[in-house]
C-alpha cells in the first residue's frame, strides 16, 4: 500500500514513500512526513520475541509502504551483514542504566544502522519509479555535509553503487584525524570528498543552497540525474533508526530487565535531533516510553530550547571534544514541530522563516508544553564529558565515547525515573581515542591518533575495531580544500563524472 509523503510547510503536494526516499528533502525546503505515522502500531508482543531483522521488515514495511515485503527483506538482509554484532545492536549494562551499542557498523558510529540501508532503499525506490512510469531509473548524486561521521557511513554505504554518486564536504579542521582518515581514504569510482573552510552549519547550508538551485537541477534533469540526500533530513535515513528503540526494548524485556509494556526512558546524545527524532517515531508506532532525555554539549541550542520554548541559533559555534554534535541548526527539530503542533504545516513554515531571516523563533505556549513534556534534557561542557568518560571506565568498567558521555553526564545529573534508563551509545571510543585518553588522565602530547590508538588499546586492555586500525596503511585519495563558495561546481563536476 503507497505511503503518502508531504512537506512540513506545505500539504499541497502528496509524493510516494519512495518519491520521498529518492528526493531526500522537499522542493519547499521542508522536510517530508507522513500523516499516516501513528495509524498503524506494531505489535509489541511480536517484537519483544523477534530478531533484529524481523522488526526491521516490520518498521519498513509500516513506513516505506511503496516497496514490496520482499524487497524489503532483501535490502534488511543485505544492510546487516556487515554489523560485527549478531545483535546487530545489542544492549548491555553501564552502571544501573543500560548502553544501547549503536557502532558495530562497518565505520563504528550509529550512522551506519541507517546508512548501510539508505542506498539499498534507494537503489529499490529509483527502481519502482522507473518501473511506474517506464522510463530508464534516474541517476542520483548524493550530497552531504558531514559533522564527521555521516560523511564516511554515507561513503560507505553508497561507494560503487550502480547510478548513484556520493560527495561530502566536511568542516577542514573540524573533525577528528581518525574521522578525516576514514572519510579521505574512501575507495570507489563514484565518491568525492572535500574539506571546506568553515563549520558544520557552513557545510550543511551552502547543501541546502545547492538542493535549491532551480538552474543547477534543470541542468541535471536533462542529463536524467538528480541531487539527493544522505543527512537525516531524508526519510530513507530515520526510518531504519526507529528500529533499534524497538529492538532494545524487546532484549529489555527478554533479559527480564522489564516485563513487556512497562514504560522505559532513553537518552540520546543529539546534534541534528535525527536520532531523538526516530525515538519519537518508535513511540508513535506504540514504543512505551515515558520520555526522552535530549543530551548537548556545549552547543547546547536543544537544551535552551527545551527549557525555554525559544530557538536561537545567533551564538558562537562551540569546537568541543564531542564534534558529531557541534551543530546549531537541528534540522529535524521541523518534523517534531510538525506532529507535535498537530500537524499544522502553516504554523512550521512561519517559524522556520523566522530561524531563516531573523536566527530565532519561539514556539507557542500549547506546543512548548506539548513537547517539553515528553522531551528533557541537559548538557554537558568538554570537562564534563571527560569526566563522565573517567567515570564510566573507574566505575562502570565501561569504555565510552565522548558523544555517549555527552548522554551519560547528563543521566547521572538527573534524579531516577524508576523507569529503566537506556543510553544510546553513537560512537566507538576508538574513533576518538586521543580525547578518550585524556579524560581518563594520559597525556597526548606529541602523540598522533593512532600512537593515542595504541596507547588507549593498552591502557584499557580493549581492542580498536579492525575498520579503524586499518587506517595506518590506507592511501589517501582526496586532498581537496575549498571555499564555501566553490562547492557548487565542485558539486557539478562529480556530477559529470558520474555520466
Ligand atoms: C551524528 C552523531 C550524533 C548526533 O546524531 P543526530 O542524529 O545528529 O542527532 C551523535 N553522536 C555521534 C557519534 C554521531 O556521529
Amino acid at each position: 500500500m503507497s505511503t503518502l509523503y508531504h512537506s512540513t510547510r506545505s500539504n499541497d503536494a502528496t509524493v510516494t514513500s519512495t518519491q520521498a526516499i529518492i528526493a531526500g528533502i522537499a522542493p519547499d525546503g521542508g522536510l517530508y512526513v507522513s500523516d499516516a505515522l501513528g495509524e498503524t502500531q506494531l505489535d509489541l508482543t511480536r517484537v519483544c520475541g523477534q530478531s533484529w531483522r524481523a522488526t526491521c521488515n516490520d518498521v519498513l514495511n509500516t513506513l516505506v509502504g511503496d516497496l514490496s515485503a520482499e524487497t524489503i527483506a532483501r535490502c534488511v538482509d543485505e544492510a546487516y551483514a556487515s554489523f560485527t554484532s549478531d545483535a546487530v545492536t545489542p544492549v548491555s549494562a553501564i552502571g544501573n542504566d543500560w548502553l544501547l551499542e549503536l557502532y558495530h557498523g562497518p565505520t563504528c558510529a550509529f550512522k551506519d544502522v541507517a546508512l548501510q540501508m539508505l542506498p539499498r532503499l534507494m537503489t529499490a525506490s529509483l527502481a519502482h519509479e522507473a518501473a511506474a512510469s517506464g522510463s530508464a531509473p534516474q541517476r542520483i548524486m548524493i550530497l552531504t555535509a558531514t559533522s564527521g561521521d555521516t560523511g564516511k557511513a554515507a561513503l560507505a554505504g553508497f561507494a560503487d553503487v550502480e547510478g548513484i554518486g556520493c560527495t561530502v564536504f566536511f568542516p577542514a579542521g573540524g573533525v577528528s584525524d581518525v574521522q578525516r582518515l576514514q572519510m579521505v581514504t574512501q575507495p570507489g569510482a563514484n565518491v568525492a570528498v572535500a574539506g571546506i573552510h568553515g563549520n558544520f552549519d557552513d557545510a550543511q547550508t551552502t547543501v541546502k543552497r545547492i538542493f535549491g538551485d532551480r538552474a543547477l537541477a534543470e541542468r541535471l534533469a536533462e542529463q536524467g540525474m538528480a541531487l539527493s540526500s544522505a543527512n537525516s533530513i531524508n526519510v530513507g535515513r530515520l526510518v531504519p533508526q526507529v528500529v533499534y528503540y524497538f529492538d532494545a526494548y524487546a532484549q529489555l524485556v527478554r533479559s527480564g530487565a522489564i516485563s513487556c509494556g512497562d514504560e522505559v526512558d532513553f537518552c540520546v546524545p543529539t546534534g541534528n535531533f535525527g536520532d531523538v527524532l526516530a525515538g519519537y517515531y518508535a513511540k508513535q508506532l506504540g514504543l512505551p516510553v515515558h520520555q526522552f532525555v535530549v543530551a548537548s554539549n556545549t552547543n547546547d541550542v536543544l537544551t535552551e530550547f527545551l527549557t525555554t520554548g525559544r530557538y536561537n541559533r545567533v551564538r558562537p559555534f562551540e569546537k568541543t571534544i564531542s564534534p558529531s554534535m557541534d551543530i546549531l541548526v537541528s534540522s529535524n527539530l521541523e518534523r517534531l514541530l510538525y506532529y507535535a503542533s498537530g500537524r499544522d504545516c502553516e504554523l512550521v513554515a512561519q517559524l522556520m522563516r523566522s530561524l531563516d531571516e531573523t536566527g530565532e523563533y519561539q514556539v507557542p505556549a500549547e506546543l512548548f508544553a506539548e513537547i517539553s513534556g515528553l522531551f528533557r534534557c541537559g548538557s554537558a561542557n568538554d570537562d564534563d564529558t571527560r569526566s563522565a568518560i573517567a567515570r564510566a571506565w573507574q566505575t562502570d568498567g565501561r569504555l565510552i565515547d565522548p558523544h555517549t558521555a555527552v548522554g551519560k553526564h547528563v543521566l547521572d545529573t538527573r534524579e531516577g525515573t524508576g523507569h529503566a534508563r537506556v543510553l544510546l551509545s553513537t560512537a566507538s571510543p576508538y574513533k576518538f581515542s586521543p580525547a578518550v585518553l585524556e579524560a581518563l588522565g594520559e597525556s597526548t602530547e606529541g602523540l598522533s591518533g593512532f600512537d593515542c590508538m595504541d596507547r588507549l588499546e593498552a591502557l584499557t586492555n580493549t581492542q580498536a575495531p579492525a575498520p579503524l586500525a586499518a587506517l595506518r596503511e590506507a592511501p589517501v585519495r582526496f586532498r581537496d580544500e575549498i571555499e564555501r563558495e566553490a562547492m557548487p561546481a565542485y558539486v557539478e563536476d562529480a556530477c559529470k563524472r558520474l555520466l
